[in-house]
């Protein structure tokens, strides 16, 4: 099965695609795949950062070319989730030609339906493993997943976050409608606790 995520930055897009990676899924974060060229400093990574710490998208240049990359992997062949791609219309519309050349097409977009209220409270508390990317909150000293150290993304500061939601708004909102014409769209309501919220992903995706 493969699959887009959609939803809101701080959504829970991650969250609940760390409990599909259990089911075999193999797990695609374009956020994740830019901090780790920021964290080598590739030119790629030198690149991006400076619009990631503006709250803003990355080209598309740079990232399809990280995802026809990963999207080449052998592990993506037993079914995939995008987290954070596609970002804006060209992108899906990329993606869709991508995806057919390979003969790997989309067979849903999970929207995680959160209020922009609640996501703001979640940005600001968030706190993500240096070693495995592991999301978590405040309270998590080190990783409950591997022990690493956790840190606090510098575009979860209070400053960008607003300008990451409106980037959201202006450009991402619109792959909703996108995806409810091809008749993909899926809806989960992700304002609940996270075990809730993916007992509901699995109903909606018939897994
Ligand atoms: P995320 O971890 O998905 O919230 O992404 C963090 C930042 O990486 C975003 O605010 C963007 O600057 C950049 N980014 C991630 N995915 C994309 C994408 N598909 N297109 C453009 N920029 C992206």
């Amino acid at each position: 099965m493969n699959i887009v995520l959609l939803g809101a930055p701080g959504a829970g897009k991650g969250t609940q695609a760390q409990k599909l990676v259990d089911l075999g899924l193999a797990h695609i974060s374009t956020g994740d795949l830019l901090r780790g060229a920021v964290k080598e400093g590739t030119e790629l990574g030198v690149k991006a950062k400076e619009y990631m710490d503006a709250g803003q998208l990355v080209p598309d240049s740079l990232v399809i070319g990280l995802v026809k990359e990963r999207l080449a992997k052998p592990d993506v062949e037993a079914g995939f989730m995008l987290d954070g791609f596609p970002r804006n219309t060209a992108q899906a519309e990329t993606l869709d030609e991508m995806l057919a050349e390979l003969g790997k097409p989309i067979d849903a977009a999970l929207l995680v339906d959160v209020k922009p209220e609640v996501i703001i409270e979640r940005l600001s508390g968030r706190r993500t493993c240096r070693a495995c990317n592991y999301t978590g909150t405040k309270a998590d000293e080190v990783c409950p997943r591997c022990g690493g150290e956790m840190y606090q993304r510098d575009d979860d500061k209070p400053e960008t976050i607003q300008k990451r939601l409106n980037t959201y708004a202006e450009q991402t909102e619109p792959l909703i409608a996108y995806y409810e014409g091809k008749g993909l769209l899926k809806s989960v309501d992700g304002d609940r606790p996270v075990d809730e919220v993916f007992a509901d992903v699995k109903v909606a995706l018939g897994i």
